[in-house]
């Protein structure tokens, strides 16, 4: 990802065969697997557990990132995790989410110096499952085995009680039929590759303030809430008052700004300000890098639009963000170990912009 200064690169959904997204091909990719990109000493399974649940988390998506200045960093790749638990998932509240970045020089034990052609034959290698037994669900490390076919791998007793109910109990007495996937999908996210591309902002196109609050008044006032058992019109009139009062004008700046690329599902835009959501519930308490102290900075965010794509519930609750602030070390400093974590900060719509978001 080659990025001149101050362009924002936009991440898009983009269909492509499974092998193309592999470990080799340094992918950025939505759901699946992780592609990992060291493939020794991937994160422990603890450190892959959601905060709140204490149950292991499921892939969401990785950036490959490399930071060009930096040889430790020729390759560099961002992973997310997120708690599949919708009651995990609470409003300006991180916990069932995690980072991790990972990064190698371009002479490194796993990849050869020159790019892979791009072709499907050994797509597969090298990959993490050539140094580790991967848990068959989420593909972390999978320390446990099962002790009936001794041939599929979990992280944990959560994911073989699941891959059992998933059809293993039936599969496990023909252990050749193991690691087939077929049950896979039930946990992952459905899989695509991100494609970045810059973001073009036309000249002048920055609204003036006056601009945005006469757009955002008018949007109030089409607002309709979405919470049916309200009387409607009390709702709307309440509205418009708090508005008067208490403006989200960084929502409107949100909706503004998004409005020529609607489908983006990442912003990348390291070292600068993300796009906010709602001017409320900003970090104010991002810890320094543990390991070189610097104060982490803002990398990326995760849209709202991702969740269009990852099929997760919609008429019942599910999980659900504003937007995902992924920080870092802004060194991207070498540590001892490959996988880093970093934090991740969720932004929730405040609740007057959470009535109009689906104006
Ligand atoms: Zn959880
Ligand atoms: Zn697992
Ligand atoms: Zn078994
Ligand atoms: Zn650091």
């Amino acid at each position: 990802m080659s990025k001149p200064e101050f362009v924002v690169e936009l991440g898009f959904i983009e269909q492509a065969p499974a092998w193309k997204l592999r470990s080799k091909f340094f992918p950025s990719k939505v759901g699946g697997y992780p592609a990992w990109l060291a493939l020794k000493d991937l994160p422990t399974t603890e450190e892959l557990f959601c905060r709140r649940c204490k149950n292991p988390l499921v892939f969401l998506c990785q950036l490959y990132a490399p930071f060009h200045h930096k040889e430790e960093c020729f390759h560099r790749t961002v992973f997310v995790f997120v708690c599949r638990d919708p009651d995990c998932c609470q409003d300006n509240d991180a916990s069932n989410i995690r980072v991790f970045r990972c990064q190698l020089p371009r002479n490194n034990d796993y990849y050869p110096p020159e790019p892979a052609k791009e072709v499907e034959a050994d797509s597969h290698t090298p990959g993490a499952e050539d140094f580790n037994n991967l848990c068959k669900v989420c593909g972390a490390l999978g320390l446990k085995m099962c002790g009936g076919c001794k041939v599929a791998r979990y992280c944990s007793k959560t994911h073989q009680a699941f891959d059992w109910k998933a059809g293993h109990k039936t599969e496990c007495k023909d252990p050749g039929s193991v690691g087939q996937k077929s049950t896979v999908s039930k946990f992952l996210f459905p899989e695509f590759e991100v494609e970045l591309e810059p973001e073009e902002v036309e000249a002048g196109r920055e609204k003036s303030e006056a601009e945005v609050m006469r757009e955002y008044e008018e949007l109030l006032r089409s607002g309709r809430p979405s919470h049916q058992d309200e009387d409607d019109e009390d709702t709307e009139n309440d509205l418009v008052n708090m508005a008067s009062k208490e403006t989200d004008k960084q929502f409107q700046k949100f909706r503004t700004r998004i409005k020529d690329y609607p489908d983006q599902v990442v912003r990348y835009d390291r070292g600068h300000d993300p796009l906010w959501v709602s001017s409320q519930n900003k970090p104010t308490d991002i810890p320094p890098c543990p390991h070189c102290n610097q104060p982490r900075q803002f990398e990326f965010q995760v849209m709202p639009q991702l969740l269009v794509h990852l099929k997760v519930d919609n008429t019942g609750r599910s999980i659900d963000w504003g937007t995902v602030l992924v920080y870092s070390c802004p060194d991207s400093c070498q540590t001892s170990r490959p996988y880093v974590e970093e934090v991740a900060f969720k932004q929730d719509y405040s609740p007057i912009s959470s009535v109009m978001r689906n104006n």
